[in-house]
């Protein structure tokens, strides 16, 4: 799907019109391609302290950057890092936000900001949550000051986690990368120093993972993400979808399998084609979904039982099955789709919403059964994507829905699906039950 104002208003004479008449800007975004470097100018890491310096370190030594503790003048940095993980009290801002802030105005086209902060509980003293929690409101603000397609997202560690931890460092390489164009103003919880740092261009070496819903749009990316990062991708869709599933499953030298996700064996045929085609069974993508909307006025027991069906009922049996089969127990891991309606409501989408907070729900809990294996279960939640889901929308709906958020445009299929591959990758052991937005820092919901 194409967004013609935005190619519109980076081109030409209709560049200077939109500048003039004050009308939202987009910036194009810089995506991943193989090879590509992490990032191409130097990094600036403030904060004080032993943490901050261990991070520094990693940086500079493990990740071969160009590492500076205060701001040169005449640096244009490529990304600004803020470890605030030692803050006692919020006066300790000041002296490296404010640092940070001399930098902003000259920041590159797709630059990152990134805190690192550590997460506000009920037993901290009362002025460390609250220098805690300050980061929070920080870098949701700062986030949405930033210009160029540029992004701002926050890592926070849970009490005992290590700056150097793998989800951390890992979290840390997502949100610098290009990998994470459209994920914005949000903050990430690592929960636990599980996990491993991985061959960082093949992180899902050896690993075989099922990608329902995966003949098109964010499935189809999905796909082609997982394999590149190196895993055995099994593309499962509805037998109508069989043409394009068997295009995307030869694409990604994978396996297809027809089965409509709602069938009551569906759990059992899928572990039953990855054992005898691959062996095995490491990682599940629960992407099909549906919508079906209507006022709940004029909701139908049809529209209602479908979408529950598909979207979330059919998780919970398919991740039983896996749970209980005694083979999905390497390291495993479930990566869901959920949505911002499922977060912050939207019109017309009560039966939407009800499954995919349902989602969000389910995630929450299925972790818990599957941290004794080293495994994790994690949602992500996209915004407005451009695929034929949301070109269904009508023409004017979806002009403003794309603007309504810090980027001001829609994201892609394969940004959902770079996030998906964050998260399934053993870089991201520490990160469990977890949320994480794809929506630009969509001005609705939290
Ligand atoms: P899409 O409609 O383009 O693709 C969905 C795929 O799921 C299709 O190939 C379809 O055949 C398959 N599918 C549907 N029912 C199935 C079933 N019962 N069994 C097996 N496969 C089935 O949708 P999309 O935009 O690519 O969305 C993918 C996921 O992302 C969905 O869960 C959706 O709710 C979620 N999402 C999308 C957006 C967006 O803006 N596009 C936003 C938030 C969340």
């Amino acid at each position: 799907m194409t967004d013609t104002y935005l190619n519109l208003v980076n081109s030409g004479v209709t560049k200077k019109l939109a500048k003039q008449l004050g009308l939202p800007q987009p910036a194009p975004l810089r995506r991943y391609e193989p090879g590509q470097p992490l990032l191409t100018g130097s990094v600036l890491v403030l904060g004080r302290g032993p943490e901050s310096d261990a991070l520094a370190g990693v940086l500079s030594g493990d990740w071969d950057l160009d590492v500076h503790r205060h701001p040169t003048p005449g640096t244009r940095y490529a990304a600004v890092v803020l470890a605030l993980t030692e803050l006692t009290h919020p006066d300790q801002l000041s002296e490296p936000v404010l640092e940070a802030g001399t930098v902003l105005k000259s920041l590159p086209r797709g630059s990152r900001v990134v805190t690192l902060s550590r997460s506000a509980v009920a037993d901290d003293a009362p002025a460390v949550a609250a220098a805690r929690q300050g980061v929070d409101g920080l870098l949701r603000s700062l986030a949405k000051e930033l210009r160029g397609g540029s992004t701002g997202n926050g890592i926070v560690l849970a009490a005992d986690v290590p700056v150097t931890a793998p989800s951390v460092l890992g979290a840390l390489r997502f949100f610098l990368s290009a990998k994470s164009a459209f994920v914005d103003g949000q903050l990430l919880g690592v929960d636990s120093a599980a996990g491993s740092v991985p061959d960082w261009d093949q992180p899902l070496a050896g690993r075989v993972a099922v990608v329902t819903g995966a003949a098109r749009g964010i499935g189809a990316s999905i796909a082609d993400t997982l394999a590149r990062d190196g895993a055995t991708v099994i593309a499962v869709d509805v037998p109508a979808a069989g043409e394009q599933l068997t295009t995307v499953a030869n694409r990604v030298k994978g396996t297809a399998l027809q089965l409509d996700v709602t069938a009551p064996d569906a759990g059992a045929r899928i572990l039953e084609h990855a054992l005898q085609r691959h062996g095995r069974l490491d990682i599940v993508v629960h992407n099909a979904g549906i919508t079906r909307d209507k006022l709940l006025a004029n909701m139908s027991p049809d529209k209602w039982d479908s979408v529950l069906a598909v979207n979330i009922a059919s998780q919970l049996r398919i991740n039983e099955a896996l749970l209980t089969s005694g083979d999905f127990t390497d390291a495993p891991r479930i990566v869901s789709l959920a949505s911002t309606s499922g977060i912050a409501g939207n019109r017309g989408q009560t039966n939407y919403a009800a499954s995919k907070g349902g989602v969000i729900g389910m995630v929450r809990a299925t972790a818990p059964l599957l941290e004794a294996f080293g495994g994790t279960a994690n949602a992500v939640a996209p915004g407005f994507i451009e695929t034929e889901m949301t070109a269904r929308i009508p023409a004017l709906t979806r002009q403003v829905a794309r603007r309504l958020n810090s980027l001001q445009q829609g994201g892609q299929p394969v940004d959902v699906a770079e996030t998906v591959a964050f998260l399934a990758s053993p870089a991201a052991g520490g990160v469990v039950g977890r949320v994480l937005r794809v929506c630009g820092q969509n001005m609705v919901g939290q």
